[in-house]
């Protein structure tokens, strides 16, 4: 199913509007990007959603800690690159979520930009009390696992997932259905049963096992696509963002504004002092010039 802002089940919204302290967004870093990547979130869009936006990373950062205060959760995983560590703190994002009491959990890369009104609007037309797992699928078909049953053998399963760099939301009715194979460091064990990466597992769970489907969105971005062809026009309409890496740095979205390529080579600058001209770091734009 592909959905569009402002469809959803009718007569939810209005009485109890959805606002951004209902969204736990959680940010998935690690101690060597706190300075190339999570500085620029902090100064564009995490500025936007201090209170709810928490930074799951493997190490110590005094600095990082005077920043932003108790939001930063060292998750005590290892640092390195594998399916074990990523999924502890998947592991650790989902428990923390539950804790929060908040309405709605979003994960994200510390690559990705979060257009927040984007955001907002698209879970406005969910209510956090159903069975909501948005996000981008990364492959156009499903993927197709050994699940390990017994020790000895194992059965095919076959279920979408939403990349994990594009960022995804679940609500919380569907997250604490999940408990069961998330909660508590059961995720790693079934991370291990699917042998498959962290966003591939919360497909596995949700899909697989409680049978519940991804919606699928084309407003979440990852570098795995080319972001130059997204229409100018309807970049501030998308809800994530991101920018290609070292090997593709000229991967990122096409807008104009205060900043150059060479200023802003990511464009999250350019993009946030669109959405937000009063930051005080963001050029003054001469009225004459408006258009
Ligand atoms: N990451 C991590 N540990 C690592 C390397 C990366 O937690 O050892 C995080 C990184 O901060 C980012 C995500 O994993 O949020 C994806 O990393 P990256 O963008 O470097 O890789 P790619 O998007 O190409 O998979
Ligand atoms: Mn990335």
């Amino acid at each position: 199913m592909i959905i569009q802002f402002g469809v959803g089940p009718p007569g939810s919204r209005s009485r109890d509007p959805l606002e951004l302290k209902d969204i736990f967004i959680a940010v998935k870093t690690t101690r060597k990007y706190h300075k190339s990547r999570l500085e620029l979130l902090f100064q564009t869009w995490v500025s936007r959603a201090k209170e709810q936006t928490y930074i799951f990373t493997d190490g110590e950062d005094k600095e990082l800690r005077k920043r932003a205060g108790a939001n930063i959760i060292n998750t005590n995983c290892s640092a390195a690159h594998t399916r074990q560590a990523l999924c502890c703190k998947m592991s650790v994002e989902y428990d923390k979520f539950i804790e929060s009491q908040k309405k709605w959990f979003c994960h994200m890369d510390d690559d990705n930009y979060v257009i927040l009104p984007s955001l907002l609007r698209l879970l406005s037309s969910y209510h956090h009390s159903q069975d909501v797992y948005l996000g981008r699928p990364s492959l156009d078909h499903p993927i197709e696992a050994a699940e390990r049953v017994k020790s000895d053998g194992s059965v095919s399963v076959k279920f979408w997932f939403a990349t994990g760099g594009a960022g995804f939301c679940i609500s919380r009715g569907l997250a604490l259905k999940m408990s069961p194979w998330a909660s508590l460091g059961n995720f790693i064990s079934t991370a291990e049963k699917i042998r498959l990466p962290d966003d591939c597992t919360i497909g596995y769970i949700i899909e697989a096992l409680l049978e519940v489907t991804l919606t699928h969105t084309h407003f979440f971005h990852s570098h795995l696509e080319n972001l130059q062809k997204l229409p100018t026009d309807t970049v501030l309409d998308q809800v994530t963002l991101s920018y290609g890496g070292f090997e593709n740095r000229r991967n990122v979205v096409s807008i104009k504004g205060g900043f150059s390529l060479a200023e802003d080579p990511s464009r999250f600058k350019t993009v946030h002092c669109l959405l937000y001209p009063d930051t005080d770091w963001c050029p003054k734009m001469n009225p004459r010039q408006k258009n």
